[in-house]
């Protein structure tokens, strides 16, 4: 059986949504509900996250069903991952910039965590780096496929899309991946890799300028 990972040094994070004011109707947003708690292990430590989410209390609103999320907390790990986005990141990086073996990479993973007492499965390294590659595959989606006409739809249905950037790089100096996603309701990553030149002041995307930073996102700090 499956031994559950122990956590000794656990830091709890509420999330509640960037956006405080309903887009339709400007009534203060209301705490409707706990989206998610769970764990997250990043380059930084383990962290608890409790994601709260929140709905426009107007009940006359024509958008009092929407859900209003934290783009922080859903930039922390993709669904259903205990790592972070910083560390899957980071076995991209590793595998295919710096082209080390998964063996490399697992032991480079286990230096960053063990001064938090945190430690990474070899298969773990693997899993990771499928979650890249399939990240990376999300940014050349077909806009035909199934899955994009279902985000379409719900686009519609919320009247438009909140979109949060964010940007993670594994290696200071090194290419920056930004995480473009919806805010509202339906979180769908779509990841755009580029190159930013720190001290040149170029930039190959311009929505770069306006990535929301985020506390421990791919730092070698
Ligand atoms: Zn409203």
């Amino acid at each position: 059986m499956r031994k559950k990972k122990q956590f000794s040094n656990l830091t709890k994070q509420i999330f509640h949504p960037e956006v405080k004011e309903c887009l339709t109707c400007q009534s203060r947003l209301k705490r409707f509900a706990t989206l998610s708690q769970r764990i997250v292990i990043t380059l930084d430590g383990a962290i608890q996250v409790v994601h709260c989410g929140y709905r426009c209390p107007n009940q006359g609103c024509s958008t009092v069903r929407r859900v209003y999320r934290s783009a922080e907390a859903d930039g922390l790990a993709l669904p259903g991952f205990t790592f972070g986005l910083d560390v899957v990141i980071l076995v991209g990086h590793l595998r295919l910039t710096k082209h080390q073996t998964v063996d490399e990479v697992h032991q480079a993973l286990q230096e960053r965590l063990s001064p938090f007492h945190l430690t990474i499965y070899r298969r773990e390294v693997m899993y990771l780096f499928e979650a890249y590659c399939s990240v990376l595959r999300a940014a050349h989606q077909p806009s035909d496929t199934p899955h994009w006409q279902t985000w379409r739809a719900k686009v519609e249905e919320n009247g438009g899309v909140i979109i949060s950037i964010d940007g993670i790089q594994p290696d200071k100096g090194n290419e920056t991946i930004y995480l473009v996603r919806d805010v509202l309701d339906f979180p769908c990553p779509v990841c755009r890799k580029c190159q930013f030149q720190r001290n040149g002041g170029h930039e190959t995307d311009p929505l770069a300028r306006r990535q929301t930073g985020r506390p421990g996102a791919g730092s070698d700090q």
